[in-house]
């Protein structure tokens, strides 16, 4: 006892008197926390710095607030919107030849330029007072969406405008002279806009772009000003071959001082029209064959004026913190809508098409094989949606969630990835013959690019969601990286020994959440909702905590190195992205009403993303370097084993089913996506040879059921056995009508394209 008393004793001294504290625990560790932290650079600590954390941070800390997450209000289209998805968007859509504007025109044609620039297309995001649209990003996202259900060029050439570039730099941080003069151009398609940063030598690594600026003195209309002399070099520049305003950013120096002390200022962006002496637009580069303008630019020794810099010379030297505060819109928005656009194309499609297509006597839908990939279509594509609506939603907010839409930027576009790849192995050599009549080559052709822009998919995985994820939503680290950074050391001391009791009571709390949870596998946690979908709340929260546990821990033990360390913090941004699509569809569910239809399509979302945080949790595990604490850890959180299984076979039969038949819940699911007028379009005559199959389903079962008698032929093709029936009385005269015009329906829906000799 007297033991245990002094013990306690000795504690409470050295926890509760301050000045004991900081010298003996806080300060020695505060000296080895700032040992082991990587020093961070100018554009990591920005980069680190910019944008908003919401409900990631929620998900990372442990501690998911279901309630808020139902409390985001709904995102939904206005009136204006929606008149403008019913009239523009549609008469658009219908403009647009996919395979002309690709294969053969390798441009849009002059009528739908005109068209985009003249009903605000390209000003979206621009508000009404300055001539735009002043859409929201739901909007914004759904427009581009179903676009790119028909042409993903046309899309591309209508999102780079309303995305990272320079009306949204303009809009947040350009001078009331430069948006009024700027804004109202853009808004009515006299200027097109490009933005470049990409050149040969700085891609991901895009802070190290070796283009410069000098402050100078030079001529500008006739004056001497002071300006700044420009060379870049730069490349992939999407809309740059009929840009009319360049969009520039390049590293800015002042070594005269004519500015001020620093002489090295850093990265800052101007907008340059592309007339201005000096400034050339280069060629033409082909992205996978799609037919967006996509190009180079380069200059030497440009003079510009200082007032071209984005927000005028005040804004000198903050460019990389514009654009990584922007790039949620391209992110969050464009990328996303692009990815299910896929998703909703290749899930009307696929289904008409495995019930259209009929081998060994059977539509091949009814094959389980085929079911499995196409529920992985069809599941996939409501988390896309779901996800879709839920980070425009962040967006609508005002906030700028830089790890949400990182999320959703890298994981909605590899699900694209598979739903495509997997929409073609059920089409096979229907997907697979290009032609007019093919409506997914170009999605699939152009899946890479989603995949490379915006941050090549393996950086945003392995560096931005954790990486930046880590910092961001935890409560506690970006404070202590700022104590450490702080350079009068006392007073960072002073910031790191507050935070530092919080930071072990979180961690301990944690520890003991996450055994006792694994222990009762979760069944006390709270749900806020009843029902078939209580048990995912229960289990995710348990997850959100294993993950708050694990990331302190591997922090603590790996420090600086968990950065270089991709492959294990990948995993950890993982269970993080899997949270955050899981919580997306939770949400989506309640937001449209609990549909009972819907249930097959959550269960299929949350069953995989519990399974993938399992198999990142065993990954992360099996390969942590401290072995010993790899098993303790394991052990504390899963104490019975990972027991999280891919979805079950049912609940992707009920999939299948729920998008194999024409009804309002095959409508809802797949709404992105735009059927042409008539049987000449290739999606029209898709979904019409489809519905009026099952309209027949009476009379060809019937006929199918007199063939096994031996009433009439069998192994005939079908417009004999119609014939036959018939003549045998077993369908009507108008009957049989219908039924040779579905069966040409059929087949011409099952046909590709060819080309005569030379054609090609
Ligand atoms: C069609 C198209 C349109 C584009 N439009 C524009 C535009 O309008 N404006 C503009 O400025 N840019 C544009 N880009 C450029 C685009 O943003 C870059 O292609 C992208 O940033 C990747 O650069 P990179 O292609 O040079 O790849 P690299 O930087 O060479 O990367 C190669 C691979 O290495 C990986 N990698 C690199 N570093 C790391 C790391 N630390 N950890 C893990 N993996 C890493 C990448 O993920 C990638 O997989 C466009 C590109 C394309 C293809």
């Amino acid at each position: 006892m007297t033991l245990l008393l002094i013990l306690v004793i000795t504690l409470a001294v050295l926890l509760g008197v301050t000045p004991i504290r900081r010298a003996l625990i806080s300060a020695p560790v505060f000296k080895v926390f700032k040992k082991i932290l990587p020093p961070l650079s100018e554009t990591e600590q920005q980069a680190m710095e910019a944008g908003d954390v919401w409900w990631d941070g929620d998900l990372f800390q442990g501690k998911p607030d279901w309630q808020k997450l139902h409390h985001y209000p709904k995102p939904r289209l206005s009136e204006d919107e929606q008149a403008f998805m019913d009239e523009q968007v549609e008469t658009l859509l219908a403009m647009l030849d996919d395979y002309d504007i690709v294969q053969k025109k390798r441009d849009l044609p002059e009528k739908v330029w005109d068209y985009l620039k003249q009903e605000g297309f390209f000003a979206m995001i621009i508000p009404k007072s300055y001539g735009g649209r002043g859409f929201s990003a739901i909007a914004n996202s759904t427009i581009v969406s179903r676009i790119a259900s028909r042409s993903l060029t046309a899309a591309v050439t209508v999102m780079v405008p309303n995305s990272l570039g320079p009306g949204e730099l303009l809009m947040h941080y350009g001078t009331d002279q430069q948006k009024e003069y700027w804004l109202p151009r853009l808004a009515d398609g006299r200027d097109v806009p490009c933005f470049a940063l990409t050149g040969p030598e700085a891609g991901s690594d895009a802070g190290g772009i070796p283009d410069t600026g000098v402050i100078c003195r030079g001529e500008f209309e006739g004056e001497e000003v002071v300006g700044i002399r420009l060379n870049w070099d730069k490349r992939y520049i999407t809309l740059s071959p009929v840009a009319t305003v360049l969009g520039l950013a390049f590293k800015l120096f002042d070594p005269d001082g004519l500015l001020g002390d620093k002489k090295d200022i850093g990265i800052t962006c101007a907008l340059i029209p592309t007339t201005h002496p000096g400034v050339e637009i280069g060629d033409r580069h082909f992205p996978m064959g799609m037919a967006f303008m996509n190009g180079t630019t380069y200059g030497k020794d440009v003079f510009i004026p200082l007032d071209w810099i984005i927000g005028g010379p005040d804004y000198a030297g903050r460019g990389w913190r514009m654009l990584v505060e922007c790039l949620s819109a391209g992110r969050g928005i464009s990328l996303p809508a692009l990815a299910t656009a896929t998703g909703h194309l290749a899930s009307r499609m696929t289904g008409a098409y495995s019930y259209v297509r009929q081998q060994f006597g059977l539509s091949i839908g009814k094959f389980e094989g085929v079911q499995e990939a196409f529920a992985r279509i069809g599941g996939l594509t409501y988390g896309l949606e779901a996800m879709r609506v839920m980070t425009a939603g962040a967006i609508d907010l005002k906030l700028s969630p830089g790890v949400v839409t990182a999320i959703a930027k890298y994981h909605m576009t590899e699900m694209s990835r598979t739903i495509l790849n997997d929409a073609f192995d059920i089409h096979a050599g229907r997907a697979i013959q290009l032609g007019p009549k093919n409506y997914l080559a170009h999605g699939y052709m152009g899946v890479p690019i989603s995949i490379t822009v915006e941050g090549a998919n393996i950086l945003t995985r392995n560096l931005m969601i954790f990486g930046q994820g880590a910092t961001r939503c935890h409560p506690y680290v970006l404070a202590e990286l700022q104590a450490a950074a702080n350079p009068d050391a006392n007073e960072g001391l002073q910031q790191f020994d507050g935070l530092l009791l919080r930071h072990v009571g979180f961690a301990l709390g944690n520890t003991f959440s996450c055994l006792w949870q694994g222990l009762t596998a979760a069944a006390f946690n709270k749900s806020p909702m009843a029902g078939e979908t209580a048990r995912y709340y229960k289990q995710l929260s348990r997850m959100s905590r294993a993950l708050a546990l694990t990331a302190d821990i591997s922090m603590l033990m790996l420090g600086g190195d968990l950065k270089r360390k991709e492959m294990l913090s990948a995993r950890l941004g993982d269970v993080l992205s899997h949270l955050y699509m899981a919580s997306a569809v939770l949400k989506f569910y309640e937001d449209n009403g609990r549909q009972q239809a819907d249930l097959p399509f959550v269960h299929y979302n949350l069953q995989r993303a519990l399974a993938e945080i399992g198999r990142a949790f065993d990954g992360f595990f099996a390969n942590f370097p401290a072995r010993a604490v790899a098993v303790v850890l394991k052990r504390l959180i899963f104490p019975f084993g990972i027991g999280y299984k891919m979805p079950a076979d049912d609940i992707c039969m009920e999939i299948c089913d729920a998008l194999s038949k024409p009804g309002v819940i095959r409508d809802r699911l797949t709404h992105l996506c735009y059927i042409g007028e008539g049987e000449q379009d290739p999606t029209g005559l898709m979904e019409q040879a489809f519905i009026e199959m099952h309209q027949a389903q009476p009379q060809l079962k019937a006929i199918l059921l007199a063939q096994r008698d031996g009433k009439i032929s069998r192994k005939v093709p079908m417009d004999q056995a119609i014939s036959e029936a018939e003549a045998a009385g077993i369908v009507t005269a108008e009957q049989a009508e219908q039924l040779h015009h579905m069966n040409k329906l059929r087949f011409e829906a099952i046909s590709v394209d060819s080309f005569k000799s030379g054609e090609l």
